[in-house]
């Protein structure tokens, strides 16, 4: 398949701009082909403007309907083959199998949203029904249910080209919600969002969805992201990345005229706590697992742990010198992009430039300047507590741990962190016993809390939170991952005293769609 280099508005390719960039092959520092167009004023107008022509039209499709364009769309990505897989290695430096797996996790996240929109529940159908002869006066008859935003702004995420990129789980669950999406393709993978992003159009013509339900705008430079941000036609954003870049799209969206959500997934050190009982029973094991972890995909996941945290005691010596011999030998791997292994170098240089921040163990050194080496640093609970900068992210292969005198200090440190998205505790029942209050802690501090595993490996799935107190996220009632991650890109609106003829199929009494409503307060799927 031909590469153009060109946006993709409403099913047409576009190219009115002057101004190129194109993605550089971190495996070896080379330029690829083709040039890719920077998106023009002209050009964010008419994606926004196509894509609230076809919100109209796309929002009124059934779960049916959406779920046959999801699922050929998973159909499309699947039809693409090795030269997806082929384009993506050169563009990230991701290996072959990573990307095969992930591809079948962006086909399967697809074909989840499709299951869920034909079984109708995500709409939190309600019903109370009338009673003309209560007194002192006449109940009505409230029917509610969830609709879709109206279309909305995504950003491929440079770490998931593909489960958070063009076709990622925020694209699935915007087009799962009933919303036509307008998406910023990372530039660090250009061609491979265009070929996700052609598969997209072919899906939406094979299954009659309206022109503009889906447009891909290109772009290097934060203009783009911004003007799409402002443009008064989106009412939402869905955003994986930094916190800085996060954060500036947030703090643009709530300024606005008309501010709109944003639902940012911003990073994360996900703090991991060994417990002395869990210690003393399989340290070489917790050992081994964090380093896998740590040096998992080149720690570009946001569910990296980051920090470690343990008590005082032989058990942790011998832990940490496992873990330090692991780490220690691992080889360098290719960071996605040149500034994400600058950024990398740069964090953990500002860590070890500290005079109690210590080095355990470094990975080999890497040869190119994409090559990242993998750290296992240390420090004390109280210079830990004392000094913020050591909760920053540092994405990449690198962690600290702090060692902590005794049980308070370590209910202290969970006390002391900011919103992350995962805690994990390594814990036997003795230890959750006597360590119940940080559960208690972590709990208002993290999306989700793990025992005896690792947090790199989300599930995509009903239950699933992928989310977390900022600054984690931007907001903490939410998911990116999983089918809640629905709910970001829709609202509830009830209807009062509707005829039947004017109610949406979802609320009407003979349930037409067969879907599970609260009806007086009971679940069914019974007519009225
Ligand atoms: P990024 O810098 O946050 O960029 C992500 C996307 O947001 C890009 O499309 C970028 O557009 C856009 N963007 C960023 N800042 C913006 C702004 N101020 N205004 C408008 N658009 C903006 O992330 P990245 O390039 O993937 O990696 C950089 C750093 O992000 C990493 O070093 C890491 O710390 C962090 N990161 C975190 C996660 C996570 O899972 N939480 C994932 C990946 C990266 P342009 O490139 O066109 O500017």
């Amino acid at each position: 398949m031909t590469i153009t280099g060109e946006q993709i508005i409403a099913s047409q390719f576009s190219k009115t701009g002057s101004k190129a960039f194109t993605a550089i092959n971190p495996n070896d520092g080379s330029t690829l082909l083709p040039e890719f167009w920077e998106a023009t004023t002209e050009e964010i107008n008419k994606a926004a403007q196509k894509a609230e022509e076809a919100f109209m039209v796309y929002r009124k499709k059934s779960g049916k309907e959406k779920a046959t364009f999801l699922e050929k769309i998973a159909d499309e990505i699947v039809a693409l083959g090795d030269e997806l897989i082929q384009r993506c290695m050169v563009e990230t430096g991701l290996p072959e199998g990573r990307l095969s797996g992930e591809r079948g996790r962006t086909v399967n996240q697809l074909r989840l949203f499709a299951t869920l929109l034909k079984e109708g529940s995500w709409l939190d159908a309600r019903i109370d029904t009338a009673d003309p002869d209560r007194k002192p006066a006449p109940k009505p008859d409230i029917r509610q249910m969830h609709i879709a935003l109206g279309p909305v702004g995504i950003f491929g995420a440079s770490n998931f080209p593909m489960a958070f990129s063009v076709a990622g789980g925020d694209t699935a669950s915007a087009l799962a919600a009933g919303c036509s999406i307008v998406v910023k393709g990372h530039p660090a993978h250009p061609g491979t969002s265009e070929m996700v992003g052609n598969a997209i159009v072919k899906a939406a013509k094979a299954t009659g969805m309206p022109e503009g339900v889906f447009s891909l705008l290109q772009g290097a430079s934060v203009e783009v992201g911004m003007a799409l941000v402002n443009h008064p036609l989106i009412k939402a954003i869905g955003f994986t990345g930094s916190f800085r870049g996060g954060k500036a799209l947030y703090d643009t969206a709530v300024r606005r005229k008309e501010p709109i959500p944003v639902y940012a997934e911003m990073g994360s050190i996900n703090p991991l706590f060994v417990l002395p009982g869990a210690l003393k029973e399989k340290s070489d094991a917790i050992a081994q697992g964090l380093a896998a972890s740590v040096n998992l995909g080149v720690g570009q996941f946001c569910t990296n742990p980051g920090l470690v945290v343990a008590l005082d005691a032989d058990e942790t010596d011998n832990f940490i010198r496992t873990a330090g011999n692991h780490i220690g030998a691992a080889t360098a791997g290719v960071m996605l992009t040149g500034g994400i292994k600058k950024a990398y170098d740069t964090g953990v240089k500002k860590f070890i430039e500290q005079d109690k921040v210590m080095i355990v163990a470094t990975g080999k050194q890497g040869e190119t300047d994409y090559q990242a080496t993998s750290y296992l640093l240390k420090t004390t609970a109280d210079n830990f507590l004392a000094n913020p900068e050591l909760t920053e992210e540092v994405f990449g292969p690198s962690t600290l741990l702090v060692s902590a005198q005794h049980k308070d200090e370590l209910l202290e440190i969970a006390r002391n962190i900011e919103g992350h998205l995962t805690a994990t505790l390594y814990a036997n029942e003795d230890d959750l016993k006597e360590y119940a209050k940080l559960i208690d802690l972590l709990e208002r501090k993290v999306g989700r809390l793990i025992i005896n595993g690792f947090p790199t490996g989300v599930e995509v799935g009903y239950a699933m939170i992928h989310g977390g107190p900022y600054p984690a996220t931007t907001d903490s009632k939410t998911t990116s991952v999983g089918t809640a991650a629905i709910n970001r890109f829709s609202r509830p609106i009830c209807y009062q005293d509707f005829p039947q003829s004017s109610l949406p199929p979802e609320l009407q009494n003979d349930n037409p769609l067969d879907i599970w409503r609260l009806v007086n307060g009971s679940f069914t799927k019974d007519k009225i």
